[in-house]
């Protein structure tokens, strides 16, 4: 239903009937023969025997030596799941989901039962589970209901060395935890990297290294500088698969977008050649549906090559068996807080040398292999970091302020970091939930601000539903927050470009892209939830199927707190100004023909071609927008017109209105709103709260 990609489609049902085919038993001894086989296997006794002995363990090993696996089973098999949970974390959703999949059959259980996850908006666990997986946010979230994390005997931080934010926030608050409890067992583990520092900020806890069983790779550098990664990319993995012996394919890619591309052009270049062998193109990607995820474990018929291609979650949250090719255009996507600016933009970044390492070795798991990187090694020398900054450091942190507001944390300046963010990204984001009315002015959290953390959204996206149940529209930000909250709601296919278009420019309110979510949602309810209709409209019916469940979770959020939920009837300006209070922070000016500026920074930024307002011959003066994309320009994505004068009344702040003159031309602008000292307010906003922070 939801892929374009031809031959990853004939490869999923061949693999399907194979799977069938094999008979349970023969899929359970060769599970538990690959369990055997699993560098970590040969070290059991003896890591369980440390952490018998100690409370904070760091366990190093390359990856795919079986630490997410097999840990948490070892210490079920060790009896800690009588006392409670174990529980693991992983920084990425895609992880915590196949990887408690895969657990839950090499234990032979179903998923959501003895072997569960749950990520945000999706809870897999049952009162039987006894091993969770789940993402690192939701780890941090459930320490907001029970700070001591009673219901864990044991807690294993999964990918420390990736450093996710909600990692660097989780040991600080761990480390104190378990101080508090002696009976917690605390894992951290990590591939190769950092892990002295780990061992250090614990208090020089015992640190254990899996014997590792590595092949040699083969690293080659591109000779001359790559123009076009995607280009470049297709071609390396054409020529290995026309010319190299067996093994597996790995292409590294920034993101989503791209692996559809790659995936897409490979598949066609592959079918013009005469007598080539089939290749089995299989994307991955935190957003590609779930059933589509698991195929990149299958092993692919004989004959047939795989060619995975991959965000970085394939350096080192999933490992692929088989892989013996890596190509690396050396690039990925990272979301960075521009403290300068004020806010979070999403761009393609070059990866760190680090990074670069692990992604070649996973050439050389199973057999000797080959890592083509699409970078000259100049370039790899000059111009990449050692290692990636800790997200901690670049991001905006305002989700962590608000959280570690309400766990009672006063001075986030004195929070234990292994890391500590700049001094900027704090104030900044406490400046932003200020705005927001989160924050009051001594920097506490306010009622509004409490609310906001019920809800596991990103603060705008709750003050949103806040300002809804005032003005009387909660029915409809309720549909619109869930729809946000799942990407990738329309799909486009090859040789059908058109017809989708055209079905999607019906739904389309040509003020606002939200109200054009609002309205698919709407129709879709109107035609029962029906999946019929939504393949006849090209629009995912699985990821619909998900915003109405993303919406129950919300709504019974909002009636726990009690919120009224209305709906604004026809009263649609109530919804755009909705959008707007939550919003303001992130408003445009119209320029000149879908070009806007930036009110606040007076950059440039563009209405999107697949926007409702985009060559609708309707181009409002003001805009507010939900993010910016970075790709060959500045993107504003989600975007919905307001008028001048709201954002003067819902962002005092940032604008003032200036009355001008009376000519007809005009008086059409009657109301103007002008860029308001933001820069110095900034500043002095800083500087306030820098000083309440020194009395
Ligand atoms: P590590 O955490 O040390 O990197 P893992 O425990 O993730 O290692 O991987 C151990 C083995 O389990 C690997 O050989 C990998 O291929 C396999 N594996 C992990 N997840 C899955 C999955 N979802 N499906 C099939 N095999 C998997
Ligand atoms: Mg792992």
């Amino acid at each position: 239903e939801s892929t374009d990609f031809k031959s990853s489609q004939r490869f999923a049902q061949h693999m399907g009937k194979k799977s069938d085919a094999s008979s349970d038993f023969a899929r359970s001894k060769s599970l538990k023969q690959q369990r055997q086989y699993l560098p970590i296997y040969a070290v059991k006794e003896e890591l369980l025997n440390i952490i018998r002995e100690n409370n904070i363990v760091i366990v190093v090993g390359e990856t795919g030596s079986g630490k997410t696996t097999q840990l948490a089973q070892y210490l079920h098999e060790d009896g800690y799941s009588k006392y409670g949970m174990i529980g693991c974390t992983q920084p990425r959703r895609v992880a915590a989901m196949s990887v408690a999949k895969r657990v839950s059959e090499e234990m032979n259980v179903t998923l959501g039962e003895e072997v569960g996850y749950a990520i945000r908006f999706e809870d897999v666990t049952s009162d039987k589970t006894i091993l969770k997986y789940m993402t690192d946010g939701i780890l941090l979230r459930e320490s907001l209901r029970e700070s001591d994390l009673d219901g864990y005997s044991c807690v294993i931080m999964d990918e420390a060395h990736e450093r996710s934010l909600n990692t660097d926030v989780l040991f600080g608050l761990l480390r104190e935890v378990a101080a508090r409890r002696r009976d917690l067992k605390l894992i951290v583990t990590s591939a190769t990297m950092d892990a002295d520092k780990f061992s250090r900020f614990f208090g020089n806890v015992p640190m254990y290294t899996i014997p590792g069983r590595t092949f040699p790779v083969d690293v080659l550098f591109s000779k001359s500088v790559v123009e076009d990664y995607v280009e470049a990319a297709v071609k390396q993995a054409l020529q290995i698969h026309v010319q190299a012996r067996k093994g597996d394919i790995l292409v590294f890619m920034p993101g989503q977008e791209d692996i559809e591309v790659t995936c897409e052009t490979l598949t066609e270049r592959v079918e013009e050649l005469d007598d080539v062998a089939p290749l089995a193109v299989l994307p991955i990607y935190s957003q590609l549906p779930s059933d589509l995820q698991a195929k990149i474990f299958q092993k692919a018929p004989d004959g047939v090559r795989k060619c995975v291609v991959a965000t970085n979650i394939a350096e080192t949250s999933l490992t692929v068996d088989g892989i013996a090719f890596v190509v690396d255009p050396g690039y990925c996507k990272l979301k960075v807080f521009n403290s300068r600016i004020g806010m979070d933009a999403l761009s393609v970044f070059p990866v760190s040398q680090a990074n670069a390492n692990q992604r070649s070795g996973r050439a050389g798991r199973t057999e000797a292999g080959v890592a083509y990187r699409l970078y000259t090694l100049n370039q790899y020398k000059n111009e990449m970091l050692i290692s990636t900054i800790p997200e901690i450091q670049r991001t905006n942190l305002a989700n962590v302020v608000l959280l570690l507001k309400s766990l009672g944390v006063q001075d986030l300046l004195k929070f234990h970091f292994m890391d500590p963010p700049p001094q900027d990204n704090i104030l900044n984001s406490m400046y932003q939930l200020w705005n927001l009315g989160a924050l009051d002015n001594t920097g506490a959290l306010t009622t509004c601000g409490r609310t906001m953390v019920e809800f596991p959204l990103d603060p705008p996206l709750s003050k949103m539903m806040i300002v809804a149940c005032d003005m009387g529209c909660c029915d409809e930000i309720l549909t619109i927050v869930s729809m946000l909250s799942v990407p990738a709601i329309f799909y486009r296919p090859t040789g059908r470009e058109e017809e989708s278009d055209a079905k999607r420019e019906k739904f389309s309110v040509p003020e606002s892209d939200h109200m054009t979510l609002l309205n698919v949602y709407q129709q879709w309810k109107a035609n029962g939830y029906s999946a019929t209709w939504c393949n006849e409209h090209f629009i995912h019916a699985k990821a619909m199927r998900k915003v109405r469940e993303v919406r129950s979770q919300l709504k019974e959020i909002a009636e726990q707190q009690k919120m009224p939920l209305k709906s604004a009837g026809n009263d649609w300006d109530a919804i755009r100004k909705c959008i707007c209070a939550a919003y303001f922070h992130h408003a445009a000016m119209l320029k000149g023909i879908g070009e806007y500026v930036n009110l606040r920074n007076g950059m440039p930024c563009h209405l999107h071609p697949t926007s409702a307002l985009f060559g609708m011959g309707f181009t409002p003066d003001y805009v507010v927008y939900h993010e910016l994309v970075m790709t060959s320009r500045e993107y504003m994505q989600s975007v919905t017109a307001v008028e001048g004068e709201w954002l003067a009344e819902l962002g005092p702040m940032f604008y003032s209105v200036k009355e001008s003159a009376k000519t007809r031309k005009e008086k059409r602008q009657a109301t103007k709103v002008k860029l308001s000292q933001m820069e110095e307010e900034l500043a002095l906003a800083d500087e306030q709260i820098k000083r309440r922070k020194l009395e």
